[in-house]
């Protein structure tokens, strides 16, 4: 019996790629990706041991983290209790080194009196990504809040004046100081203040732990728990907090994984 299982088994693993999954993703995901799945109502799905939240209609956010490697692993419980594991094999992204020098000496390496200001920010910053409200904004086609040379890619390993930082979370795209900010997707605004490193600065909740930041922003105009549709003004763009010249910090989050926003742009 166990050599049959075994046999089974092994036949199992020599197939071809996964044909199609019951959850409506690519069989094969990218590190840094958002994808928005879709399974039967009524069933319960699980990443390892967290249980995904599903609209009544069975959709569902999922970002794959920057740097997994191998196989994420499903389960999917349908509404007869009836159990399918699902698999889905990560893409390697390629990630660059990025150097940029001439920043002030204080925003490479922080004063004293600034660490609990810095630590302040990053704990308000993860509170709102942990909103996890049920709008389904994040069901739609993202735009770019702003139009511009990409002067900053996603994941870059960081070495600013000739020391090396953490890495990249976001995408920066360039433009002149003053161009108007807009909202990819409509959503509700979670967060509106001027942080350390990333100056003026908007989060917005898409739904179901879909956030997205903006950074350097010369004016925020949007307040705490401001609606928004797609397209809205949120601000202008600016050089405000840790930056060279006026651009635009952009970044994805599903909770607190940070995604690559290029990613879910197309061409
Ligand atoms: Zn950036």
């Amino acid at each position: 019996m166990k050599l049959i299982a075994c046999l089974i088994f092994g036949l199992l693993m020599t197939l071809p790629a996964q044909a199609g999954n019951r959850l409506d993703l690519p069989d094969q995901v990218t590190q840094g990706g958002f994808y928005v799945g879709k399974v039967t109502p009524g069933s319960a799905l699980w990443l390892g041991k967290t249980k995904l939240k599903l609209t009544p209609e069975g959709y569902f956010a999922f970002g794959v983290n920057w740097q997994q490697e191998g196989m994420i692993k499903f389960r999917l419980v349908d509404s007869a209790g009836a159990e399918y594991p699902q698999r889905l094999q990560v893409i390697k992204q390629k990630y660059d080194v990025q150097h940029i020098n001439g920043l002030p000496k204080k925003m490479v390496t922080p004063p004293k009196e600034v660490l609990a200001r810095i630590a302040a920010d990053s704990a308000r910053v993860k509170k709102a990504r942990t909103t996890n409200s049920p709008r389904q904004d994040f069901r739609g086609h993202f735009i770019w809040p702003v139009r511009g040379r990409i002067s900053g890619n996603f994941g870059n390993h960081r070495i600013l004046n000739g020391k090396p930082k953490s890495p990249h979370t976001g995408m920066d795209i360039a433009a002149p100081k003053g161009t108007p900010v807009k909202a990819p997707l409509g959503g509700v605004v979670t967060m509106v203040s001027d942080l350390y490193y990333t100056g003026n600065t908007v989060i917005i909740d898409h739904g179901y732990g879909v956030s997205t930041v903006f950074a350097h922003l010369d004016k925020a105009m949007v307040r705490m728990g401001q609606r928004l549709t797609q397209g809205d003004q949120i601000g202008t763009v600016g050089a405000t907090g840790r930056a060279t010249g006026p651009h635009l910090h952009w970044g994805l989050n599903w909770y607190k994984e940070r995604l690559n926003p290029a990613l879910v742009l197309g061409e």
